[in-house]
This record gives C-alpha cells, sequence and structure tokens, in this order.
C-alpha cells in the first residue's frame, strides 16, 4: 500500500503573490492522510520486519493518527489498538476508527500521560504488539518525511509546514540538509509556546542553521481557533479552491499569508507549502463555521 503514490505540487495564488506552490500531500489518500502516510510507511515496514502483527497507538478524540493508523493497519492485514485521551465519547473520526476495526480504549487524562505503562499493563504478554507512540513520532517516521524532499524536482527558497510534534518538520529539515539545499525551513507550531519544536527537531537532526519558527500563528494553543482564524479559511478556500483545516494547516497558510503581506518574504522568493492533510478535522469544528 505505500508504493503507489499521488502528490503533485501545485501553484496557488494568495494575496497577489504569484510565487507560492502547495505539496499536495493532503491528495495521497482520504484517511492516511497527508503526513501521516509519510510517517507510518517506515513505521509498518519495521512492524512487518519484526512480525509484529498488532499496532497500539495513542491519540485524542479527533486524531488524524488514530484514523490513519487504522485505516493503514486494516489495509495491511494488521490489528490496531488506541487508546483515547479522555472519557468514552462518540465522534466522526472514532467511528471511521472503528469502521476500519480498530479497538478503541478509553484511557483517563492521568494515565494517558504514562504511555509505556499502558502499553506494559495490557499488551506485556502480546508479543505481535507494536508500540507507535502518539502521532507516529519517531525515527522511522523522520525518514518516512524526509522523502517529501527528495521529491521535489524545484528549488525553494522557503518551505512551510505546520508542527504538533514537530516529526513532520524535522524529516523535512533532514531532507533539506540532506539535499544539500539553501532552502530555508519555516515550520508553525500549532501549540501554544511552539519553542520546544526546535528541541524535538534537534533530537533527530543536529544541523538546524535553516530553521525558523514561527511561534506565534498558534491562535491561542492545540486545536484553539479564533473567528478571525474561520474568517481566513472560509476565504482562503473559496479564492483558491484547497481545503485547509483548523488545527493544522489554516494556521501555516494564515503565518505564509501575513509574512507575503509584511513583506518579510520577497514577491521574487519561491515558496513551498507542505499540505500535510488531516481535512476530516474540518467536521469536528462545524458549528464554528
Ligand atoms: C498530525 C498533523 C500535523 C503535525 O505533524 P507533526 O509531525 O506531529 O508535527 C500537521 N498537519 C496535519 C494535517 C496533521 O494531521
Amino acid at each position: 500500500m505505500f508504493e503507489k503514490l499521488y502528490s503533485p505540487v501545485e501553484k496557488l495564488k494568495i494575496a497577489a503573490f504569484d510565487n507560492l506552490f502547495v505539496k499536495r500531500d493532503d491528495l495521497i489518500d482520504p484517511y492516511i492522510s497527508g503526513n501521516k502516510w509519510r510517517k507510518l510507511k517506515y513505521i509498518l515496514a519495521k512492524a512487518k520486519a519484526e512480525n509484529k502483527n498488532h499496532l497500539v497507538t495513542f491519540g485524542g478524540a479527533y486524531s488524524n493518527h488514530l484514523v490513519a493508523t487504522a485505516a493503514a493497519a486494516s489495509r495491511s492485514g494488521l490489528k490496531s489498538t488506541a487508546f483515547v485521551r479522555g472519557e468514552k465519547v462518540k465522534n466522526e473520526m472514532l467511528l471511521l476508527c472503528e469502521l476500519f476495526g480498530m479497538q478503541l480504549i478509553f484511557t483517563d487524562r492521568v494515565s494517558y500521560k504514562d504511555k509505556s505503562a499502558l502499553f506494559e499493563q495490557h499488551f506485556k504478554t502480546d508479543s505481535n504488539a507494536c508500540f507507535i507512540d502518539e502521532g507516529g513520532a519517531s525515527a522511522e517516521a523522520v525518514i518516512g518525511c524526509s522523502e517529501i524532499i527528495d521529491e521535489l524536482t524545484d528549488v525553494y527558497d522557503h518551505i512551510f509546514c505546520a508542527a504538533g510534534t514537530g516529526t513532520t518538520a524535522a524529516g523535512l529539515l533532514k531532507g533539506i540538509v540532506k539535499n544539500d539545499l539553501k532552502t530555508k525551513l519555516h515550520v508553525v507550531p500549532v501549540l501554544k509556546n511552539g519553542f520546544f519544536i526546535k528541541d524535538e527537531i534537534s533530537k533527530y537532526i543536529s544541523d538546524t542553521e535553516n530553521l525558523i519558527l514561527h511561534t506565534n500563528y498558534h491562535f491561542g494553543g492545540y486545536a484553539k481557533t479564533t473567528p478571525e482564524l474561520f474568517k481566513f479559511i472560509k476565504e482562503f478556500t473559496a479564492h483558491t479552491g484547497l481545503l485547509i483545516d483548523p488545527v493544522y494547516t489554516s494556521k501555516m497558510f494564515y503565518a505564509i499569508n501575513d509574512l507575503i503581506q509584511s513583506k518579510t518574504i520577497k514577491p521574487d522568493e519561491k515558496i513551498l507549502a507542505i499540505h500535510t492533510g488531516g481535512l476530516l478535522g474540518i467536521f469536528g469544528m462545524m458549528d464554528k463555521f
């Protein structure tokens, strides 16, 4: 399932800026969306190599990673289980997880914090169980994400991505360094106090010279939004025909738009935005539009 991949680079025009391109990782798959496909590629390869047929992972009730893991597991003939943070709920995302055959274990917020303990407690005796961290954060995921850079046929002055754990950003930076590019990597943390993302990235790649963090586009924190952000999503989508999600990609495109408007990025500089997918997140915020 990880052989064929469709992720073209398309030109996009916003704020009269003519040098913006988008890597359409959102088109890779509707359920194993964007960077989650990239991240799972080598995680699943490792699980298979170790003869583990049961993926065990962690996430919130609106996690794109859980849907992606459930879909990838079922398509690869593997079992999947997720520890879901918080009290038992029903929603569109968890419904998809269950349809893909994932077993859900709702876990109170205190217990959820110690993921290794949860794994030990439930799966100590299951030698087929494979521990996958929240969001798929791992060295394998970094390698998968670095392949985004390998696929590029043009050179860009700036590459942008949104960051939750920073794994995708680490992969992109690794790809930039590996391919000896001068491209700046602009990372937009979607959480408050996103400075920690730099430390996360440094765990996987020591050369952070090309890294620029934009920590002021979080809109209040993870999964937090403002009316201004929704206004931006509506205008952006109506104008470009490209859907963006409220948790990740809208904050990245807002930042790009802002840096273009303020001329921080010059009109002759070429930008590539990585569309990391996650569009199902729109449905979790239906009442806010
Ligand atoms: C999970 C996710 C991210 C965050 O990726 P990290 O590697 O955790 O930083 C970004 N965008 C979308 C759409 C996601 O679903």
